[in-house]
């Protein structure tokens, strides 16, 4: 039966939490500072300025909205399927607490994060299981 203890799973849904917050409250504020002037005086000088903040922030919220992604789903799976948090998705090992702590919407553990991103950069690595960090 697979399953981790309560305190660390009480510890990874804290660092979840905390972390969903730090990004919600990031949010979308920061897309466009000037909109409240900009709209009382319509100033067409400032326009390709804030079209490029705009786009360096978008790109930010991208990231932003990725990393919410991967902390709501975390979340989720700590709620509805409990048992099975902290179990990688491909071996179906658990995943080392240490990562966990610090990566808590990991869902592969390190060798087989490792065999995935090897496969996109286009090389294999023999052995990869063999090895322990
Ligand atoms: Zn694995």
């Amino acid at each position: 039966m697979f399953g981790l203890d309560e305190e660390i799973l009480a510890e990874i849904k804290t660092h979840l939490e905390a972390r969903l917050d730090e990004l919600l409250t990031q949010g979308d504020g920061k897309v466009d500072p000037n909109r409240a002037d900009a709209s009382e005086v319509p100033d067409e000088d400032t326009q390709p300025y804030t079209e490029m903040n705009q786009v360096i922030t978008s790109r930010q919220n991208r990231l932003n909205a990725e990393e919410l992604d991967r902390v709501e789903s975390a979340l989720s799976r700590l709620a509805n399927n409990r048992d099975e948090f902290g179990m990688c998705e491909e071996c179906e090992e658990p995943i080392k607490t240490g990562r966990l702590k610090i990566m808590p919407w990991a869902r592969f553990c390190v060798p087989c994060k490792e065999m995935n991103s090897d496969v996109k950069l286009g090389y294999r690595r023999r052995n990869t299981r063999d090895y322990i960090d």
